[in-house]
């Protein structure tokens, strides 16, 4: 029966020594014996579940792809990531584009899972994706950025009840304007006012909330004044401000703002308000991610790279590991509803590991990332900690929201 040990592993949300033996990848006991896999002081998280994922397979693939998305996750720690359903085409508002996502995927590294999607008119198709095994649904309130997917309104989503969560790229789209060639015209185009005005339009839905990808100290207090709706961030908005902005690889939406913003959004993360940190990998051709800041795509690229992006970031604030392992597997599992599997290392949950080494370094060269395309905001940066080593206990497999 295979078996690891550490002086530092995260059980139950604290870290303790401990060994862990599992048995066809699910593990059967924790205990404090020898094991043949023993990492010494090394830091043992459970496998990272990344819940925010542009794989855009089928359709774009030239954008990224599920063999190298899942390349990358695996070599970042991610042993589970659920697909975003755009920018691949079609989208995954059918049970037919599920299917073809699902064909897409064969030779995946890492476990998948899926989130399905709700575009004007497509209602009627949500309880059979429901029925063939989607997480929850994505919606816009606001251009997506590619034609297939456009927005709803709130009204649309009133007449649902789901068990499922909404998870909503919450920009208000009557706040949202054109934007010129300069970043400042962009951060303009895109006022926190959008973020918060649209997450109070949802706040209300018979259906669960979930907030995409929280930008700003406005957003952060309007989850905090809406009981039951929950947030993510990502690690840009946690790493960045406006003034390190200096070109387009930075581009995202909502945008990167002020330092007043990054520390609004520490301190929702810490105070409970924002539940977890979630790549939104989703990157784009070099031929898209160029120009200027009106028409280059939008999207960062980190999905390797969460953990030593946020260690680097939160060991100063003095987070622990425990902590960051609640925002980086935990939270994200119980989202998606793989938490029954995912999210934590306990009896009767799959053996997936990530050992960390909290005092290695890890120099980010996107030429050495596994995604598709090399371009990265955190490009030369020396970043705290270094992947040791991923460990799934089975071969990956594709999941269904707690079967
Ligand atoms: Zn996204």
């Amino acid at each position: 029966m295979p078996s690891l040990r550490s002086s530092r592993v995260v059980l139950d949300h604290e870290l303790r020594p401990a060994s862990v033996r599992w048995e066809e990848g699910v593990v059967v006991a924790i205990g404090d014996g020898s094991a043949d896999h023993d990492f010494g002081d090394l830091v043992v998280f459970p496998g990272l579940v990344d819940s925010h994922v542009h794989v855009n397979e089928p359709g774009r693939a030239d954008w990224e792809g599920f063999a190298t998305a899942t390349r990358a996750a695996h070599a970042g720690g991610a042993t589970t990531i659920v697909d975003m359903p755009l920018n691949s085409v079609p989208p995954t508002t059918t049970v037919e584009a599920l299917e073809a996502k699902r064909r897409a995927a064969q030779g995946h590294l890492v476990d998948l899972a899926f989130w399905g999607g709700i575009v004007p008119g497509s209602l009627g198709n949500v309880p059979a994706l429901i029925e063939s095994g989607v997480c929850g649904f994505k919606v816009f309130l606001v251009d997506s950025g590619v034609p297939e997917y456009p927005p709803v309104d709130v009204a649309t989503l009133a007449g649902l009840a789901l068990d499922l969560p909404i998870l909503v790229h919450a920009e208000a789209d009557d706040l949202v304007g054109e934007s010129g060639p300069s970043y400042t015209e962009y951060l303009a185009s895109r006022p926190p006012d959008a973020e918060a005005k649209a997450i109070r339009d949802v706040a209300g839905l018979d259906s669960p909330v979930h907030i995409l990808h929280v930008s700003s100290a406005e957003g952060v207090d309007a989850i905090a004044a809406s009981p039951g709706v929950t947030g993510e961030t990502c690690p840009h908005y946690l790493t960045f401000t406006e003034e390190d902005v200096t070109g387009v690889e930075f581009k995202c939406a909502p945008p990167i703002r002020g330092g007043e913003h990054r520390e609004a959004l520490w301190e929702g993360l810490l105070a409970g308000t924002l539940d977890m940190v979630v790549s939104d990998h989703s990157p784009a051709p070099p031929e898209l991610k160029r120009g200027d800041f009106a028409t280059a795509w939008g999207g960062i690229s980190s999905l390797q790279i969460r953990l030593p992006v946020m260690w680097t970031a939160a060991a100063p604030r003095r987070v622990d590991f425990a902590l960051l392992s609640r925002w980086l597997s935990y939270a994200p599992a119980v989202l998606a509803g793989l938490n029954d599997r995912k999210g934590s290392v306990a009896v009767g949950k799959d053996a997936d590991f990530v050992v960390f080494d909290p005092d290695g370094e890890t120099l980010v060269r996107g030429n050495d990332l596994h995604h598709r395309h090399p371009l990265t905001p955190y490009e030369g940066m020396r970043l705290r900690g270094r992947l040791v080593d991923t460990m799934l206990g089975s071969p990956a497999r594709m999941l269904i929201r707690n079967d």
